[in-house]
């Protein structure tokens, strides 16, 4: 994809205030990005995200005015083809899966394929939808699940006590529970767990995506994004209003604004902080009639001890 590629609306691809674009993929080696396993990106952080603001300990992050970071995602669905046209899975998932050594089968972030009106389909990639007025945080009777200064909404699986309440309340199916001792690679042994990073994954709580701020503070984005070859997925911070899928940045506002986006469920009054904007991967050459995805792969599940009796 070359630059500029992804039109915001009925203009020219609009940048943020005080970003230079043309400096930003410079800086970032252009042309290198959509080859990079895990590109180093934005500079809506990198740029932003100082010293001074990036946090390694949970902290929240600033925006240049003072204020905390409120981090979005804008899934441009003109975009997202379900990988058809690279023959694989959702890219976004696996990479998701990756990151985190998600147990089989959870897809923290799941690619629904949806009947659109009239006919022929379109591909939804389906995170946790990061609710301003979350209903699983307003049931958890141990406060396990909780939302936090950055708008993103966690499970400490170390407070979780498995009671599921927090599943049953949730109205996108964004949670998923650890029944048994998932298998687990030996490299996620070694991680250093927090709610903001579920690795390892313990038996008998509640997982789900965690939005990746860790990652956001730290300059990089969440693995979903760069695992996207369509670009098809934004990540930003709506207090500085602005929005990055890796090759360009974009205002937050005018790209929800001039391409009509929608969030899932609205009339629940959930507040999702994920966004949508309407299609069908028609903008990557996607035909709505050709229909079904391949299925998700756990790319490293077979270097985890006893992945092979691993049965849901
Ligand atoms: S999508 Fe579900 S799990 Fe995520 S914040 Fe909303 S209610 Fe909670
Ligand atoms: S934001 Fe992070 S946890 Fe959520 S789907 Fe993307 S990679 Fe997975
Ligand atoms: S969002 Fe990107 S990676 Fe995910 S299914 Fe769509 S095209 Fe593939």
């Amino acid at each position: 994809m070359s630059e500029g590629d992804h039109n915001t609306g009925s203009e020219e691809p609009q940048e943020a205030p005080g970003l230079n674009r043309r400096h930003f993929l410079k800086y970032l080696g252009f042309g290198a990005i959509g080859a990079a396993p895990l590109p180093i990106l934005p500079s809506l952080l990198r740029k932003t995200l100082d010293q001074k603001t990036v946090r390694s300990n949970g902290a929240p992050a600033l925006a240049p005015n003072g204020q905390i970071r409120q981090w979005t995602m804008i899934i441009d669905l003109r975009y997202c083809d379900g990988c058809q046209s690279q023959g694989t899975p959702p890219q976004c998932t696996t990479a998701c899966i990756e990151g985190h050594f998600s147990p089989e089968p959870m897809e923290w972030i799941e690619v629904y394929e949806a009947e659109l009106p009239g006919d022929g389909t379109q591909f939804i990639p389906t995170p946790c939808q990061q609710c301003q007025n979350p209903p699983c945080v307003n049931v958890c009777p141990v406060a396990a699940t909780f939302s936090t200064p950055e708008g993103t909404v966690l499970i400490d699986q170390n407070r979780c006590i498995g009671c599921r309440i927090c599943m049953a309340a949730c109205p996108y199916d964004r949670r998923f529970f650890n029944w048994g001792s998932p298998p687990v690679p030996p490299e996620a042994l070694l991680a250093d767990y927090s709610a903001e990073h579920q690795v390892p994954a313990k038996k008998g709580t509640v997982m789900k995506c965690d939005f990746c701020p860790d990652m956001a503070r730290a300059g990089t984005l969440p693995y979903c994004v760069q695992g996207c070859p369509n670009d098809a997925i934004y990540y930003g911070d709506l207090e500085e209003d602005i929005a990055t899928n890796g090759e360009e940045v974009v205002s937050a506002s005018r790209l929800l604004s001039q391409n009509q986006a929608y969030r899932l469920k609205e009339d629940l009054n959930t507040k999702p902080r994920v966004y949508y904007i309407p299609g069908h991967g028609e903008a990557v050459g996607r035909d709505a009639f050709t229909e079904g995805r391949q299925p998700t792969e756990w790319p490293w599940i077979e270097r985890a001890k006893g992945a092979r009796e691993w049965k849901r």
